[in-house]
């Protein structure tokens, strides 16, 4: 007999019984214990450097915005222009958005040979250009009915 049996067709049934049978009490009770509504003092606190972050980047944008500050600073794909920009918002680099890079990044073919300005990665086509035109055409397909 070996013991060296790797059997990937072990279809023998667990316990097929599920034990899942709360009633709508006893759910409320244990949310009621376990979830206090009062914020933390450390939640309270983080709160608090999101806020204090949050004004110094609109203060940031808002310099950007008006020339307070040289689009050489901030600027570190060399794209950036502030030619067709109408609000703050969007005085931002390429470059300073990871989450967005990553993504366009992740849909990129070849990670090697790319440009420093997310327009000039193969993946941005395909995630921000197609998945904008389908947004907008929902969009106007929703206002249709
Ligand atoms: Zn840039
Ligand atoms: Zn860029």
């Amino acid at each position: 007999m070996s013991s060296n049996s790797e059997s990937d067709s072990d279809s023998g049934t667990r316990n097929g019984e599920s034990d899942i049978d709360f009633a709508q009490e006893d759910l409320e009770e244990v949310f009621n214990n376990d979830m206090e509504p009062l914020a933390t003092e450390d939640e309270a606190r983080v709160y608090a450097e999101q806020v204090t972050l949050e004004e110094q980047q609109q203060q940031e944008l808002m310099r950007r915005f008006s020339g307070e500050v040289s689009l050489d600073s901030w600027c570190k794909c060399s794209f950036c222009s502030l030619n067709h920009v109408v609000n703050m918002e969007e005085c931002r680099c390429c470059t300073e958005m990871e989450e967005f890079m990553q993504k366009v990044s992740s849909y990129s073919p070849d990670n090697s040979e790319q440009g420093n300005c997310v327009t000039e990665h193969s993946g941005f086509d395909e995630v921000c250009l197609k998945q904008w035109v389908l947004e907008v055409a929902g969009i106007s397909l929703k206002n249709k009915n």
